[in-house]
């Protein structure tokens, strides 16, 4: 597979041979056409696969030229710990750089204040903690009715670090009719029993 075979859009092409990527690795290769087909996909991945850009680029891809609105993010990307999410918006922002697509990293450590505003402007994408996004939904800073797609990042370590029945909530304050897209390195029972209950057959990849 080759990424011009991928039906990405062309500014994710342009940022990705930017990069200096070649070729899609498997992940990439087995999840992004499911993904942009609007599947929703579990991906079985270890951290070093290039599992971020298997969901950040069909996430780019499939939110295109729309706009957010005040308060409501198109997607949201759960991730288990602070510098991982930072790391998913440093990639987002190299994957991004020729859309107008805007983004919100939202993780604790840092004051409300500037998080609010950008949440208050509209973000196409937030990325965010579990704690760190239920403390701006209770605040009643944020909907997550408008989301379109949901990622769930690294969730064998959600559950070590107690993060599922948070994860759980998110999703049900969620459209049912979002698109799901969802990474573990590890099948545990417990992770098996989230996607049973919130993935509309998946499309399984393993790596
Ligand atoms: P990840 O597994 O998402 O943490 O990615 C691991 C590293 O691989 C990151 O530094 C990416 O920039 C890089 N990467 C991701 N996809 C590719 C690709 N197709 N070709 C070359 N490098 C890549």
């Amino acid at each position: 597979t080759k990424f011009s075979d991928l039906k990405l859009d062309p500014n994710v092409l342009k940022a990705i041979a930017e990069a200096g990527y070649d070729a899609p690795t498997p992940i990439q290769a087995g999840a992004i056409p499911p993904a942009l087909d609007g599947r929703d996909v579990l991906g079985i991945a270890q951290t070093g696969t290039g599992k971020t850009a298997s969901f950040t680029l069909p996430m780019i891809t499939l939110l295109g030229r729309g706009r957010a609105r005040a308060r409501m993010p198109r997607s949201l990307v759960l991730c288990p710990t602070r510098e991982l999410a930072a790391q998913v918006a440093e990639n987002f922002d190299t994957y991004a750089k020729h859309t107008k697509l805007t983004k919100a990293l939202l993780i604790g450590g840092v004051s409300f204040g500037e998080q609010d505003k950008l949440i208050d402007r509209g973000v196409d994408v937030l990325i965010a903690t579990p704690g760190r996004l239920l403390d701006h939904f209770e605040r009643g800073k944020l909907l997550l009715t408008g989301v379109q797609i949901m990622v769930v990042d690294e969730a064998d370590r959600m559950l070590d670090m107690g993060f599922i029945p948070d994860i759980e909530r998110i999703f049900q304050l969620t459209p049912f009719t979002r698109q799901t897209l969802f990474f573990s390195a590890t099948m545990a029972p417990e992770i098996e029993r989230i996607t049973n209950t919130f993935l509309h057959a998946p499309e399984r990849i393993e790596v």
